[in-house]
């Protein structure tokens, strides 16, 4: 329901979880961040309020300097750990807005192929298609523009990537995601209020936008051609 996306400096951790703070007013049932500690995915997930997730984090602190985060809504898949935001294989991990119509069918083809799930989510298939896309040798952004071709349904999506410290995507179809340029920082987010303690200066992704985030600016690219987007002067304040 709200998502949150950072490639910083410092430990992200505590950022992502302030961010979700703010898109708390959204309602959720559970909730979620992941990071790269060494190149690897680590993420913690609970069910619950915010203070759940923050007891966790006190218990296994998380350390990295990129990360993403998510305050889950269920619609597929009842509210649980397993099926809290982010949604991970060993190489990719997924927050997610909104519903993929087609999850059903993409399931069914990719557990076909041999590919096992671990939640009850529609989320699942786009981490499982886009490391599908990765496994055949496709690069992060090829599999971001393929696996946006086969996603019906309404959604704003963040993803991390294994062993990639400097990359974060963002798509959005129906849903809303901005991106906000920091000082060699940079943050996706579902508005700007979630980004209003980190950056003034925000990008609205239009509708079938999809953007590659780096430590010093995106490409926003619509199916496969560049596009731009506008920055603007936000008027909230940290
Ligand atoms: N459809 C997804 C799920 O049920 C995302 C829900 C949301 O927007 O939070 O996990």
């Amino acid at each position: 329901c709200g998502i949150i996306g950072i490639i910083g400096k410092a430990p992200v951790t505590p950022l992502l979880v302030d961010a979700l703070k703010r898109l708390e007013y959204r309602g959720y049932d559970s909730a979620g961040v992941a990071t790269l500690v060494n190149g690897h995915i680590d993420r913690r997930r609970a069910e619950g309020k915010l203070v759940n997730l923050e007891a966790r984090l006190k218990a296994e602190p998380l350390a990295g300097t990129i990360g993403i985060g998510h305050t889950r809504w269920a619609t597929h898949g009842k509210p649980s750990e397993r099926n809290a935001h982010p949604i991970a294989t060993d190489r990719v991990a997924v927050v997610h807005n909104g519903i993929i119509e087609n999850f059903q069918e993409l399931k069914a083809e990719m557990e076909a192929e041999g590919r096992r799930f671990d939640s009850d989510t529609d989320t699942e298939v786009v981490a499982q298609l886009i490391t599908s896309y990765l496994e055949r040798q496709m690069s992060p952004e090829q599999a971001m523009g393929t696996a946006m071709g086969r996603l019906r349904g309404a959604f704003a999506l963040a993803v991390l990537f294994a062993g990639r410290h400097d990359l974060l995507m963002g798509a959005r179809r129906g849903s809303s995601l901005a991106v906000g340029y920091g000082d060699g920082e940079m943050y996706i987010g579902t508005d700007a209020l979630a980004l209003a303690p980190f950056t003034k200066r925000v990008s609205y992704l239009e509708d079938e936008d999809w953007v590659v985030v780096r430590p010093d600016g995106c490409t926003v690219f619509q199916g496969k051609t560049e596009v731009k987007r506008e920055i603007r002067q936000t008027g909230l304040s940290g």
